[in-house]
């Protein structure tokens, strides 16, 4: 089976069908369980997952735990939760590297009886002083040479418990002298007595990501190994093991990882990010995580289609983020149902309407998907509405409220400003205002204008909320650009969490459900927060309205 997308990953499998190398297409999404997922991930996942779909092959879900010291449990059930959430399933196919770390043990042993890998007492740093440089050979170690037997039986007790953490190591023979490091005798296990979230006290020593990763790809009967550019220079070891061993060889393509402005995206600076408090957790939505995105209320849909916009290439680039936001946007407005909310807000009394009389008005849920209906707002005599809606001596350019000026309220009347009311400070503290009763539904029948369409909430029935906004977690396109003595961190934006505690809601948002989003209606998509608590809910802004992306690209194409 072909695909009808083509890359060059695609072009490689295309390929390889043709030529008869493989006959069935498996990929796997090999994670190291050392942190969250983030959207450079998805982008992974995505390929992944895709590939497998499109030529009616599978994908495996391999955690690449090798490496007991930084790796734990929550965040294996965390990125299996990421990644039925993005929208794949991996079906029964969860694997662990070190679900073969016994028969990882005996290709091993194979190595060394056929004379490939020896046991090497000499230290990390001595390791590292043989290696030799990029324009200078490396030295053999002096225990390279040592007789098969010996190999055995020291690489027996290594296993055993017999030696202390960094005593020695196995190491493949390969040539000291090769051009490419990965080729110089490379490390394939380490002593390290450290118990491991799955395999308990089992072994104290563990294989290498070079060692592993391969051979459990072919165990697995992987036939395409996609992993990011920075294991091309590995590619030449991945081969050689395989041939040595003469096992099933599934073929290493490596694309460009995904890198993002406005973000950092290795799990060690997120980690950094999460330990030092600079954001709330692993899931903060500020937070370029999967499970930051989904608190933030991105839809999986949008990433997905944002990863297969950005397709595959063979060379480093940023993508912009507002790329990403843009998909976010155009998914949430066919899905997301609109509301009013007024964030800053300000008392409006409108002077000649009843005392006590309530209207029932009608609103359109959502102007993009009719089978989401219409709901009832209830409009009264104190209504709020935007601070920012309103200005005593507008600017040229202001066409909203001001004194003697006429605006439509949605779904409402048409009222105008007849009086301004401060307090003893001269700050604005309400507003009078007339309503007009014949424009109801928002249409005056003398066919007047207005210049304004202004959202609102009826003070009487409308529920109180807390909002956070956001911004960048970076003040710098690049947040590693950093001048001077200080790291990413100092490039950290202040203002990348804004919280406002009085806003007001139209009563249906008392009663929401976490993960929910909403359009706010002029203001943006908002996420209902799990932390939400009893009758005061809190939203998480998704992202505003205004797409900059056209605009974005149509000055990168003028560049
Ligand atoms: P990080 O550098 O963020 O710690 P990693 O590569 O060490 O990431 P792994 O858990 O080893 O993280 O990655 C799992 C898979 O995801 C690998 O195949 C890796 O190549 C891929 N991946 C990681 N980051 C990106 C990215 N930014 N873009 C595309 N793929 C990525
Ligand atoms: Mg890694």
């Amino acid at each position: 089976m072909k695909s009808d997308k083509t890359d060059f990953i695609r072009e490689i499998i295309n390929n390889d069908l043709k030529e008869g190398r493989y006959k069935k297409i498996h990929t796997r999404f090999p994670p190291e369980p050392n942190g969250y997922l983030h959207i450079g991930h998805a982008k992974a996942i995505c390929l992944n997952f895709d590939i497998a779909e499109e030529y009616g092959g599978k994908c495996n879900l391999r955690f690449d735990d090798t490496n007991p010291t930084k790796e734990e449990l929550e965040y294996v059930d965390a990125i299996k939760q990421d990644i039925k959430w993005l929208g794949y399933d991996w079906e029964e196919r969860e694997y662990y590297a070190s679900d073969y770390f016994e028969k990882l043990y005996d290709m091993a042993v194979d190595l060394i009886k056929k004379g490939k890998a020896y046991v090497c007492e000499l230290s990390p740093e001595q390791i590292r002083e043989y290696r030799g440089t990029l324009t200078e050979p490396g030295k053999e170690s002096p225990y390279r040479n040592r007789p098969i037997e010996e190999n055995l039986r020291l690489f027996k007790e290594m296993r055993d418990g017999k030696y202390p953490d960094g005593a020695m190591v196995l190491r493949a023979k390969i040539d000291m002298a090769s051009p490419n490091l990965n080729m110089r005798d490379p490390v394939m296990y380490r002593i390290v007595h450290t118990s491991h979230h799955r395999t308990g006290d089992k072994w104290c020593i563990y294989p290498t990501y070079d060692w592993a990763h391969g051979q459990c790809d072919s165990i697995e009967g992987i036939t395409h190994s996609i992993c990011t550019l920075e294991f091309q220079d590995h590619r030449p070891l991945y081969d050689w093991f395989i041939e040595q061993l003469g096992i099933h060889h599934p073929r290493q393509i490596e694309f460009a990882r995904l890198n993002l402005t406005y973000t950092v995206m290795s799990k060690r600076r997120l980690l950094e990010l999460v330990e030092g408090g600079y954001v709330q957790g692993w899931d903060d939505p500020r937070m370029p995580t999967l499970s930051g995105m989904r608190r933030r209320g991105y839809p999986p849909a949008a990433i997905r289609k944002f990863c297969r916009n950005i397709g595959v290439a063979k060379t480093e680039s940023v993508v912009d983020i507002e790329l990403l936001e843009h998909f976010v946007r155009e998914e949430l407005n066919k899905t997301a149902e609109r509301r009013m909310a007024v964030l800053n807000p300000l008392k409006v009394v409108i002077i000649n309407y009843p005392e006590d009389k309530t209207e029932e008005l009608e609103a359109i849920n959502n102007p993009e998907d009719t089978s989401a209906g219409i709901r009832k707002i209830p409009f009264s005599k104190v209504i709020y509405i935007e601070k920012d809606d309103f200005m005593e001596n507008p600017v040229p350019e202001f066409y909203r409220l001001a004194p003697g000026r006429e605006v439509r309220l949605r779904y409402a009347y048409f009222i105008k400003c007849v009086d301004v009311i401060k307090d003893k400070n001269g700050d604005i503290v309400e507003l009078h205002c007339a309503y007009d009763p014949a424009t109801k539904g928002g249409n005056a029948p003398d066919g007047r204008k207005v210049k304004a369409t202004l959202h609102w909430v009826s003070a009487k029935h409308c529920t109180i909320g807390e909002v956070h906004l956001y911004e960048h977690l970076f003040i710098k396109e690049d947040p590693l650009d950093t001048s001077g003595p200080g790291d990413f961190k100092d490039n950290i934006n202040p203002n990348s969490l804004r919280i406002l505690k009085n806003c007001r809601l139209e009563p249906s948002l008392s009663d929401v459900k976490a993960g929910t989003v909403f359009q706010f209606e002029r203001l943006g998509y908002f996420c209902v927060d799990p932390d939400t608590k009893g009758n005061c809910p809190v939203f998480n802004r998704t992202v505003s309205l205004k797409d900059e992306w056209e605009k974005i690209k149509k000055r990168k194409i003028k560049e």
